[in-house]
């Protein structure tokens, strides 16, 4: 053991005996203070350890602090979910930064996430100056005489109250005062609370700070009675402390001076407020599009492209706001002759300069000094992981699962804990390995203000980083749950019986380029003109019947590029539905394709009805087979009995879902085991109807490693499960409800069931990180796999970091150079061995740094 974690002084976290799902007995020792790697092949149980087990625990122990035991037994879930080990010992509190999409109904943008979009509205509401729409001029502090005028003309003036604090008024002073007013046609006069007509006139008060309240009628007032309203008005304000405040119906209140009326026209404008901002409130939304951004439009029936992203991340811009959400008032309110949308379309490097221009050109300090207290720190946060070309009006439903991760990492490192302990999961996906650096750095600083750092990590230059690596294994599912090693990266390197081990030195074990012999294409897919986004006039090629990798770094373009532009650009050439892509000029080239297939980590359905075994046809024939058994045959079975989707066989308490909903007050919704069933989703009928020895819901509850070996001899079935393995999905249970699979694990499951079809036509297959959640040993499956699809006449496009896969690709389309504004180009572009012999590009670098 490394000297370091030999010391008496270190401490661990000590976890003895976890079973939980495939952990064997698990013993383990994780030192707390260091960055920890927890390693293994997909499946090995991982993820089990650190969050069913390690923060499962934590959280229920921290929810037993603070209620009160009673509750706790009424909460099944912590009976039910309570981890499967015997003792842990030397728990800290665990904050777990996930990795999954934020759901797609999300509304949140990375402004309002980070709550960077509050302190805008903050800053809006309080040094906003509304500009008038007609007249386009900022509605600024008015002489009370301007302003008075201004009132009179004003639409919605019978509406209008005035407002002065009094001093005590001498009486004939006050009397000419109300007599006047009377005079030009004003209707009520308000002393305190009391609602006086001006006739008779009211006993005058003697007490100070009476307030005098006016309710302009515009119809009565006589045209020449702005003068002498000034002049009452003035008069008021003499004798009162000299602030007049205007008060209308709503009970907003502002004093004169910052009266939003144009002086012009007599447009009033919305006295700036935080709600006026929101683009939740209805004070702020844009009517038309309900604060979405999107073009209402008739919501088609027919699904359209990805049937996970609302209309609001994909749809054409309101035509109302223009995309901004917000109503016009709103968007009036400027502040250094920008309004909120144009500061919230902003990136967050374009903000941080904003603000610092900002400083010189407002008086205002004290309340700019505070909002940016609050926001530099959150924007340095976004800045160091990154993120800095995000804007902050983007949606966080389309970002990709490696930027929402770092957007809730950093949300976390804008007031950081001590003393914790940092969960992540695979922190380096969507990452460029020159962004990888950065990341590093972060989480290193995360460590040294007294925190322990546990991520959840395949990526072989995360593992050598690391002060301390745990590998479970060795196999998936049944034949992981072990420990195969702890130690340092040093240590592991020299481990013989980690599968991790030989890939820590053997870099250059895959040859770069398959394209060696230089293959020349002579067929290729062109887009022309691409401008969406960030995309600067891009043309692209891509060779058929090739694999070809786009890379570059995280905000560079290439989702922008592949799937938002040529995806839906040859969906529409080849009159597949889809949503409408980002603006090009055209694409050719297409014509030796019948079909387009984008393979993204959208989910593969929210139900739980909804498993792998159903996704990928598994299902059908397994149930044609229980229904085939001779018992079922004797009871009159059909098929229909074994379905969990219908009435029939299935347990009607849970209606076939093997779990109940439990909703909670405070607390997000949960599940329950279905009392009747024990989770099995039948009936006992239903389950006595056996395949050696296994019930229909025992099959659920298998591998597809294990099923393949059950049901070798059938091959209906066996083929199905064949191709599941073959795509890295082995240890996963075929009965695992959908909602309950990462990103990765859907994509695989879209690719498995996408191999299964039996021979289709010339296809191009479009992968967005394939190889998240892949272990380097399953990368080489999945690689070949790939290159299967070639062989066959497909043609492949990847956007992809992960070098290995890198390395096997026909061709290359390297975007950068930078990300965002200064990204969006194609920097090095043609066949793997030329790009790595012709380019200096950090893409290149990398690769050549890989294959030393
Ligand atoms: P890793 O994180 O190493 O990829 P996991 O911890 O996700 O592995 O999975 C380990 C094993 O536990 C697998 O066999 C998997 O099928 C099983 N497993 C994961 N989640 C569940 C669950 N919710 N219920 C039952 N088994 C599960
Ligand atoms: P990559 O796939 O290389 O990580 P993207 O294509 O996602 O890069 O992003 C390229 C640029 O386009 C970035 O500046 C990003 O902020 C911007 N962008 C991406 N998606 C959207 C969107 N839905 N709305 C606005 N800007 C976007
Ligand atoms: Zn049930």
């Amino acid at each position: 053991m490394n000297e370091t974690f030999a010391d008496t002084s270190q401490t661990w976290i000590r976890i003895r005996g976890a079973r939980h799902h495939n952990l064997q007995n698990l013993d383990v020792d994780i030192p707390k203070n260091a960055f920890v790697a927890i390693t293994g092949v997909s499946g090995s149980g991982k993820s089990t350890l650190v969050f069913d087990v390690l923060h499962a625990e934590t959280q229920r122990r921290y929810l037993n602090t603070f209620l009160p035991s009673s509750s706790m037994a009424l909460l099944p879930t912590f009976r039910r979910e309570k981890p499967q080990v015997d003792s842990m010992e030397g728990l800290s509190p665990t904050i777990a930064v996930e990795q999954g999409r934020f759901p797609s109904q999300t509304r949140s943008t990375v402004g309002t996430f980070t709550d960077i979009y509050d302190f805008l509205r903050l800053l809006f509401t309080r040094l906003g100056i509304p500009t008038c729409p007609s007249c386009r001029q900022p509605i600024q502090s008015l002489t009370l005489r301007q302003m008075t005028e201004a009132l009179l003309r004003s639409p919605e003036g019978s509406r209008v109250m005035i407002l002065a604090p009094l001093q005590p008024v001498p009486e004939n002073k006050l009397g000419q005062l109300l007599t006047s007013l009377k005079r030009d046609g004003f209707m009520r006069v308000r002393w305190e609370n009391q609602v006086h007509s001006l006739d008779p006139l009211p006993i005058l008060p003697r007490r100070p700070q009476y307030a005098l309240e006016l309710v302009v009628d515009r119809v009565s007032v006589k045209p020449q009675a702005s003068g002498r309203l000034a002049g009452s008005l003035e008069l008021a304000a003499r004798y009162g402390q000299g602030t007049v405040r205007a008060v209308w119906d709503s009970g907003e209140s502002v004093t004169f001076s910052q009266l939003p009326i144009c002086f012009h026209c007599g447009y009033r404008a919305e006295p700036p407020s935080m709600a006026l901002f929101s683009f939740f409130h209805p004070k702020g939304m844009c009517p038309r599009c309900e604060g979405s951004g999107r073009e209402p439009g008739p919501r088609s029936k027919k699904k359209v492209g990805k049937e996970d992203e609302p209309f609001w991340v994909q749809g054409p811009p309101c035509t109302a706001c223009g995309g901004t959400r917000l109503n016009s008032r709103a968007l009036s309110v400027h502040v250094a002759n920008c309004s909120i949308a144009t500061v919230n379309a902003m990136t967050v490097t374009e903000l941080t300069h904003w603000l610092n221009t900002l400083m010189p050109l407002l008086h205002e300090e004290e309340i700019l000094t505070r909002i940016r207290q609050e926001i530099l720190p959150r924007l340095h946060a976004l800045l160091s992981l990154g993120l800095d070309y995000l804007s902050l009006d983007r949606p966080i439903a389309s970002l990709s699962s490696g930027e929402t991760q770092r957007l809730r990492l950093a949300q976390q490192l804008a007031a950081p804990f001590s003393g914790a302990v940092y969960i992540f999961d695979e922190p380096s996906v969507g990452l460029h390995s020159q962004d990888m650096q950065r990341l590093m750095e972060v989480l290193r600083d995360l460590r040294r203000q007294g925190n322990t750092v546990l991520v959840v990590e395949h990526d072989v230059a995360v593992l050598q980083e690391a002060d301390y690596v745990v590998e479970l294994g060795p196999g998936a599912g049944p034949k992981g749950g072990r420990l195969v090693f702890a130690g340092t990266p040093q240590q592991l390197a020299q481990c013989a019986v980690s599968p991790t081990a030989q890939f820590l030195h053997e870099p250059a074990a895959a040859p770069i380029g398959r394209g060696q012999s230089p293959k020349r294409w002579t067929q290729f897919l062109k887009i022309l003109g691409a401008k969406g986004h960030n995309l600067q006039n891009v043309t692209a090629r891509f060779p058929l019947r090739a694999l070809t990798c786009v890379t570059g770094v995280s905000g560079s373009g290439k989702s922008s590029l592949v799937v938002r532009t040529l995806y839906p650009a040859l969906c529409h050439a080849l009159g597949q539905a889809s949503v409408p892509s980002l603006p090009y000029e055209s694409i050719v080239g297409g014509e030796g394709l019948h079909r387009v297939l984008l393979m993204d980590q959208t989910s593969i359905g929210r139900l739980p009805k909804s498993v792998p075994a159903t996704y990928c046809g598994v299902f059908d024939p397994l149930r044609s087979l229980f229904a085939a058994l001779p018992e079922a045959r004797a009871r009159g079975y059909n098929p229909d009995r074994f379905s969990f989707n219908s009435p029939g066989g299935r347990c009607e308490h849970c209606r076939g879902d093997g779990r109940l909903r439990v909703e909670m007050l405070l607390l997000p919704d949960f599940y329950v085991t279905c009392p009747h069933c024990d989770g099995s989703r039948y009936e006992p009928e239903t389950l006595s109807v056996r395949f050696k020895g296994l019930s229909i819901a025992d099959v659920l509850r298998l591998s597809v490693t294990e099923a393949a070996d059950v049901f070798r001899h059938v091959p209906a079935i066996h083929r199905k499960l064949q191709v599941m393995e073959d795509v890295g999905l082995g240890y996963l249970q075929l009965g695992q409800p959908s909602p309950t699979l990462s990103g990765g694990e859907c994509q695989r499951l879209k690719l498995a069931k996408e191999l299964a079809r039996s021979a289709p036509k010339p296809t191009l297959y479009i992968l967005d990180e394939p190889t998240t959640g892949l272990h380097p040993q399953d990368v080489a499956r999945l690689t070949s796999i790939l290159h299967r699809l070639v062989a066959k006449g497909h043609t492949v496009i990847v956007i992809e970091h992960d070098l290995q896969l890198v390395r096997s690709a026909d061709y290359v389309v390297d975007m950068g150079p930078g990300a965002g504004p200064d990204g969006g180009r194609i920097v090095a572009e043609g066949p793997l061995n030329e790009v790595v012999q012709r380019f200096d590009t950090p893409t290149v670098r990398a690769l050549r740094a890989s294959t030393r």
